[in-house]
């Protein structure tokens, strides 16, 4: 059983419409290479942060 199905969909939403640009830095601190796209809002599937891996699992862990 999946409990966040909205979760899901947007990552599924967000994988298929927008590619991490080449080059892109981390939005929040701007020294690495984004790698992952965060998503602010579940509901709002195309609005995405660019992060690098480190500022991404900062924020999933302060989260949960
Ligand atoms: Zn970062």
């Amino acid at each position: 059983m999946e409990r966040y199905p909205n979760k899901i969909k947007a990552r599924n939403k967000a994988n298929y419409y927008i590619k991490i640009p080449k080059g892109q830095m981390c939005e929040r601190c701007k020294k690495r290479l984004a790698k992952q796209k965060h998503h602010e809002d579940y509901s709002k599937p195309l609005k995405v942060e660019f992060l690098c891996n480190q500022c991404h699992d900062k924020i999933e862990k302060a989260v949960s």
